[in-house]
C-alpha cells in the first residue's frame, strides 16, 4: 500500500507544557494536531494534518440538519521500551465503512483510515501519557458538508481525527437496570452503526436512569423488551453457571472490537463460550439462584466495566463482589499485557506506529 501523501502545517507552539497528566477528563484535552481531509467529485483528497482548531463550515451544512455522521474510538498506548501501537485498528476501519453504508456516505479506504491515524498519532506521540491504564483516545469522524435543505446523502464529506489523553477508568462498579421502555436500535434500524444520531437518541433513557439511581442502563430489544442488547455505549456479557454469554450481534447492536477480543481470549482459554439471544427472564432468574457470577460492560473506554447490581420491576438484584469476578479480572489482566506490550501478542492485535 501506498503511503498518504498528507501535507503537515505543525502547531508554532505546543500546548503540552500546559496540560496537566494528573487530571486527565475523557474527551475535553487534545493534542496539538488533527487530521483532516475532503471528500469531492467522488474521492477522498486533501490529506492534510494541521493544528487543532476551529473549523468553518456553513450553516447549511446538511450534517447539522439531517445527521450524516458517524465516528470511531480506538486507542493508541505507549509501551514501556517507548513503542507505541493502535489496538485492531482495521476492525475500527472495517466498522467505519459499515456505517458509512448503512448512513449512504462513501466509504474510506481501510488502509487511509489507519494511516492516517498513525501519521497523527507520530506526530503527537508525546501526547501519548506513560502512567499507568493511561492511553491515547482516537476519534476519527465523518460528516456530510452539503450546503443544502434537500432531504438525500450528501455528495460532500468531511473526514476527520482528533485524538487526546486519557486517563485510567477507575470507576466503580455499575449499577444498572434494564431498560424496559426506551428503545436504542430496531431491527431494520442502524444500531449497529456508529452513527451520531444512535447516541443523541440514547441522552434521555440514560439521563431518566440515573434520575432513578441507576448508572447506565441495559438496552433489550425494541420489540417486545425481553431480550437483552447492550449496556449504555459498551456491549454487555455474563458469566453464568461457568460459561461466558453474550447476545449475538445483529442491526440492533454495535459489533465491539473490545467484545470480539474478549471473545476470542475466553476461547482461546477453552472457556465455554455462547453467542445468542439472551433473554432478561433468564438473567433475573441465574441472578436469584446465584449461577450469575459475573456480569460487565466491554468497550474501548472502559475495557471492561463490572456490574455490582440490576435492578428489574422494582427489585434491585446484586452481584458477587467483583474481587471475586475471577473471568473479567483475568481478561483485564491479559488486554492490558497485549496492549502495553507486557506480555507476547498471540493473536498480532497490535499495529506499530
Ligand atoms: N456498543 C456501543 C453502543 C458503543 O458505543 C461501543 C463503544 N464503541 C461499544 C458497544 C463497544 O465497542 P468497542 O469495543 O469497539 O469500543
Amino acid at each position: 500500500t501506498d503511503t498518504l501523501d498528507i501535507k503537515i502545517t505543525k502547531a508554532a507552539k505546543s500546548r503540552l507544557e500546559e496540560t496537566d497528566f494528573s487530571h486527565l477528563p475523557f474527551g475535553k484535552i487534545f493534542s496539538d494536531h488533527m487530521f483532516v481531509a475532503d471528500y469531492e467529485d467522488g474521492e477522498w483528497k486533501n490529506f492534510e494534518i494541521l493544528p487543532y482548531g476551529n473549523m468553518s463550515l456553513s450553516p447549511a451544512i446538511s450534517v447539522l440538519h439531517y445527521g450524516q455522521a458517524f465516528f470511531e474510538g480506538l486507542k493508541a498506548y505507549r509501551h514501556d521500551n517507548g513503542n507505541v501501537s493502535l489496538f485492531r485498528p482495521y476492525k475500527n476501519a472495517e466498522r467505519f465503512n459499515k456505517s458509512a453504508v448503512r448512513l449512504c456516505a462513501p466509504e474510506l479506504p481501510e488502509d487511509i483510515f489507519v494511516q492516517s491515524i498513525a501519521a497523527l498519532v507520530d506526530i503527537d506521540r508525546d501526547w501519548i501519557p506513560t502512567a499507568e491504564h493511561h492511553s491515547l483516545y482516537i476519534r476519527p469522524f465523518m460528516f456530510s458538508t452539503d450546503p443544502y435543505l434537500g432531504v438525500q446523502p450528501s455528495k460532500t464529506y468531511k473526514y476527520v481525527v482528533l485524538t487526546g489523553p486519557v486517563g485510567a477508568y477507575f470507576a466503580k462498579p455499575l449499577k444498572v437496570k434494564f431498560e424496559t421502555y426506551y428503545s436504542r436500535a430496531s431491527e431494520g434500524g442502524f444500531g449497529f452503526a456508529k452513527a451520531a444520531g444512535n447516541y443523541a437518541g440514547s441522552l434521555l433513557p440514560a439521563q431518566e436512569a440515573m434520575k432513578e439511581g441507576f448508572d447506565q442502563l441495559i438496552w433489550t430489544d425494541a420489540k417486545d423488551h425481553a431480550h437483552i442488547e447492550e449496556l449504555g455505549a459498551a456491549n454487555i456479557m455474563f458469566v453464568i453457571n461457568g460459561t461466558l454469554i453474550t447476545p449475538s450481534t445483529k442491526d440492533s447492536i454495535l459489533k465491539g472490537v473490545t467484545r470480539d477480543s474478549v471473545l476470542t481470549l475466553a476461547r482461546h482459554w477453552g472457556m465455554p463460550v455462547e453467542e445468542r439471544l439472551v433473554s432478561v427472564a433468564e438473567v433475573v432468574d441465574a441472578l436469584k439462584n446465584g449461577q450469575l457470577t459475573e456480569a460487565f460492560g466491554v468497550g474501548t473506554a472502559a475495557t471492561i466495566a463490572p456490574i455490582a447490581s440490576i435492578g428489574h420491576e422494582g427489585q434491585l438484584y446484586s452481584l458477587p463482589d467483583i474481587t471475586k469476578a475471577e473471568f473479567s479480572n483475568k481478561t483485564l489482566k491479559a488486554l492490558n499485557e497485549i496492549r502495553y506490550g507486557k506480555g507476547p501478542d498471540e493473536f498480532s492485535w497490535n499495529y506499530a506506529v
